[in-house]
């Protein structure tokens, strides 16, 4: 641990601890004058375990950034690029000042006006290639933005996607080959320290990152903004649809990290799933994980599968993706896992990642926009009749144009989830985060969130909570991020009463 890192871990703890106590004890914030306090807005809303920074911040965030940055925009594709911005292109601060020109930036850099009956799917991943020269100088900056949006959502724990030291590990895959002996790959990748390197240079990043967020969230000031005390965690991308080498190479580093770097939790595939070399090498990634988690046993594991849909992929491919992934890949959460009725024998899947407490990460807005799956025929209903945990997700709430409370609001609305369904599946996305150390509850499919352990006499969320439950909170950082939710959850109830009766529908309000 560098001794920056050791100072933001512990200024990050230390802002827990009496956060939570002064939490407990504030009024709650009064509704703007004039509008009624908007129920999903207000609800506590867990934490966000599926987000892209990138694709996170919004699209006038990222003009903003490539402005500051003098980069250039293409006038035919609309894609950042940098200066001097010559012949074809104009400078993306253009679009500060010039309403159309800001207009084509906004749609070509997320689903802004994007018509219903076009290719969602396309468009969607395209953004990415369109805004990235926008995005990787200021990781910190994005996370400021994004750690921002959370809280005043209020949410309490944000995971996040970002590619660590990529062009490091795209070098050192080059240089070491590929080898189907993936005992034998992952040593030439040690050899020399050659993977060390790249792990110091990924914790340097995140050094860097740590200080750029703290400047811009105005941590270090009288006045820190709400960010500067959400906890937040790295989940290292990996992008399947490089060589077998690249892959093999991210995933390596990524669990490296996991276990070196408590920054960093876990691993995650992104990329389109539906792409030729993602379908191609679908078994030989997750057998490359299988084998990985032999030598890094506490990197967790996450996996986007089932992005799919009839029609995307030849229909033998919507058969294993998401079981291969929950076996083989060793995944501990499924991201979208949209397409699990085509699976074969998929009520056993879902008893089997019910039973391993499996959670499906679900954001539906982005479901709806790339593979235009929503309402009835999308199996939320589904996974929660089978038991399998649910936590809501935005994905990408930047290019989706949407926050976590649009996601929230269609599990009200859509789908007619009450207070109590609504405040479980906040409770989940704490409970199935990859925070270290032990939760407050145990759960039940029949009997839901009970509280456990040594805080499970205590009214959870008490301001003033018992020498032993104390201390479990000082020790687990889960459960003193649950702790936090807990006390919000008492606020709001007692300004909701109406809303958060038993039965009543939020949608009422
Ligand atoms: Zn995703």
């Amino acid at each position: 641990m560098t001794p920056t890192h050791l100072i933001g871990a512990l200024s990050a703890l230390a802002l827990l601890v009496p956060t939570t106590a002064a939490a407990a004890t504030a009024p709650p914030a009064p509704a703007p004058p004039g509008r009624p306090v908007d129920f999903f807005a207000a609800l506590p809303k867990g934490g966000d375990l599926h987000n892209h920074l990138s694709g996170a911040v919004s699209t006038e965030f990222l003009i903003e950034l490539a402005a500051d940055d003098g980069l250039c925009v293409t006038t035919d594709t609309t894609t950042a690029v940098t200066p001097p911005c010559g012949p074809g292109t104009r400078p993306a601060a253009d679009a500060l000042t010039d309403t159309a020109f800001r207009r084509q930036v906004i749609r070509a850099w997320s689903m802004q006006d994007f018509p219903a009956d076009g290719n969602g799917h396309d468009h969607f991943f395209a953004t990415f290639g369109k805004f990235g020269e926008a995005t990787w100088r200021h990781p910190g900056r994005m996370l400021a933005e994004v750690a921002n949006t959370a809280a005043r959502q209020n949410q309490f724990y944000l995971e996040t996607m970002i590619s660590p030291a990529s062009g490091q590990a795209r070098d050192l895959a080059d240089e070491v080959g590929y080898d189907a002996d993936l005992d034998r790959m992952h040593d030439k990748l040690l050899a020399d320290g050659a993977l060390d390197t790249v792990v110091r240079k990924a914790r340097a990043d995140a050094d860097a990152t740590d200080t750029e967020f703290r400047t811009a969230a105005h941590c270090d000031t009288p006045r820190p903004d709400a960010a500067c005390s959400l906890p937040y965690r790295w989940i290292s991308q990996v992008g399947r649809l490089g060589t077998p080498e690249r892959v093999f190479t991210q995933m390596a580093l990524g669990m490296r990290l996991a276990e070196r770097d408590p920054r960093f939790v876990a691993v995650n595939l992104v990329q389109p799933e539906d792409g030729e070399v993602a379908l191609r090498d679908y078994r030989l990634h997750m057998r490359m994980l299988n084998y990985l988690k032999t030598r890094y046993p506490k990197a967790h594991i996450t996996l986007h599968a089932g992005e799919l849909v009839p029609g995307l992929v030849k229909p033998e491919d919507l058969t294993f993706h998401i079981r291969e992934a929950a076996r083989t890949g060793r995944a501990e959460r499924i991201g979208h896992g949209v397409s699990v009725l085509h699976e074969d024998r998929w009520e056993s899947l879902m008893r089997d990642m019910a039973d391993r407490r499996i959670a499906v990460e679900v954001p539906f807005h982005s479901n709806e926009q790339i593979l235009r799956v929503s309402g009835d025929a999308h199996p939320f209903a589904t996974y929660r009749r089978h038991g399998v945990p649910v936590v809501l997700a935005t994905d990408d709430p930047g290019v989706s144009r949407i926050e976590i409370t649009d996601e929230y609001r269609r599990a009200g609305e859509m789908y007619g989830l009450g207070y109590r369904e609504l405040r479980d599946l906040a409770r989940a996305s704490l409970e199935h985060s990859f925070l270290p150390g032990r939760g407050l509850w145990s759960h039940d499919v029949r009997t839901g969130y009970r509280p456990a352990g040594p805080c499970a006499g205590e009214r959870q969320g008490d301001g003033r909570p018992g020498e032993r439950c104390a201390g479990f909170l000082n020790r687990n950082l889960k459960a003193q991020v649950q702790w936090r939710q807990e006390a919000a959850f008492r606020r709001f109830e007692a300004t909701h009463t109406h809303a958060t009766r038993p039965g009543a529908r939020p949608g009422t309000l």
